[in-house]
Parts: structure tokens; sequence; C-alpha cells
């Protein structure tokens, strides 16, 4: 996922690109992706500045981790990086490094920021995936899937709440 310096005319312009996960790296661990990568790339290029608003959406099959189904999660995320070409020295990276903020050498065509949207898409994945924010997850109990089955054991945990009830009722007698 390239950036072409070189073609970018001075002032505001805006780009697309879309490239699939797995060659950004990301289809392993992260489990599988479901549709391709996709930046909408607005760019601000001043001389040989460039700053760089990316927006990132796909979407990829998590695992919820209330029912534990697979479903697909869509992912939204932004990212910035300012890319300065110069003649002087270039900042390798070991020198205080940050990944926002790029210098490249002058005669420097194009940048990759693949590497930069897959940290994105990375910091973009939920902790907590849910398939639905109402999903009502496995029963304790049985193991059922409740958005799926009526298992029979919330009736027999409204029971343990009656005999809690004739529990007390008995102490005071
Ligand atoms: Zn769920
Ligand atoms: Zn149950």
């Amino acid at each position: 996922m390239k950036v072409d310096l070189e073609r970018t005319p001075q002032g505001l312009s805006r780009i697309q690109m879309d490239e699939e996960a797995s060659s950004l790296g990301l289809e392993s661990e992260e489990g599988i992706f479901l549709s391709a990568v996709k930046v909408v790339l607005r760019i601000n290029r001043r001389g040989d500045d460039f700053s760089l608003i990316g927006v990132i959406t796909t979407t990829a099959e998590l695992e919820c981790s209330r029912c534990l189904e697979a479903y697909p999660q869509k992912i939204e995320t932004d990212f910035i990086l300012h890319i300065r070409r110069t003649d002087g020295k270039v900042m390798s990276p070991s020198d205080d490094f940050d990944e926002d903020y790029v210098v490249v050498p002058r005669t420097m065509q194009r940048v990759d920021i693949g590497e930069r949207v897959r940290q994105a898409v990375l910091l973009a994945f939920p902790v907590k995936p849910l398939c639905d924010p109402n999903c009502l997850g496995l029963c304790p109990h049985c193991g059922a899937n409740r958005n799926e089955v009526h298992c029979q054991c919330q009736s027999e945990d409204s029971g343990e709440g009656w005999q809690v009830l004739r529990d007390l009722w008995q102490d005071r007698s």
C-alpha cells in the first residue's frame, strides 16, 4: 500500500486504496478477513511535507466473547501520518522513532504506509468482541446458546429464588 509522493499535487487531495488483509500481514493470528482493507486518504501537501489522514474500513470474522459464535465485525478506524522529504539527515527507526512521523530522503518517490495501516487495524479490534450488544451468551448451567434456544435452566433459577424466600420465611417462624 504505497503513496506516490511524486504524483501528489500541492494542497489538498484525496485518494482511495484497497488491499487484501493478507498482503498487509493481517491474516493469521488475527483471524479471517471478510473484505479487503479499504483506506481513504486525505493528503495536504506543502512542498515536501505531506500530512495524511487515513480512514480505514474492513470486516473481520471474530468470535463472540459471550456465545462463542463467529460473526462479522465491521472495523472502522483512522490514523494520521506526517511524511517529510529532506536532503538532511534521515531518521533511522532507532532514532527516537515516532510512528506518526516519517522522514525520508528527497529522492524517495513512493512511501509504503502498509505497516501504519496494519497497526491501526490491530488497535481497532474490540477487546471484548460481541456478536450483538444484547447477546445473551451461553447458559452457565447447560451451555446452550441462549440466543437460539430457551433452556429450562432459567425457570430453575427463579425456583432457587423462591427457595431463598421460603427459607427466609421459615427462619422467621
Ligand atoms: Zn454472541
Ligand atoms: Zn440452560
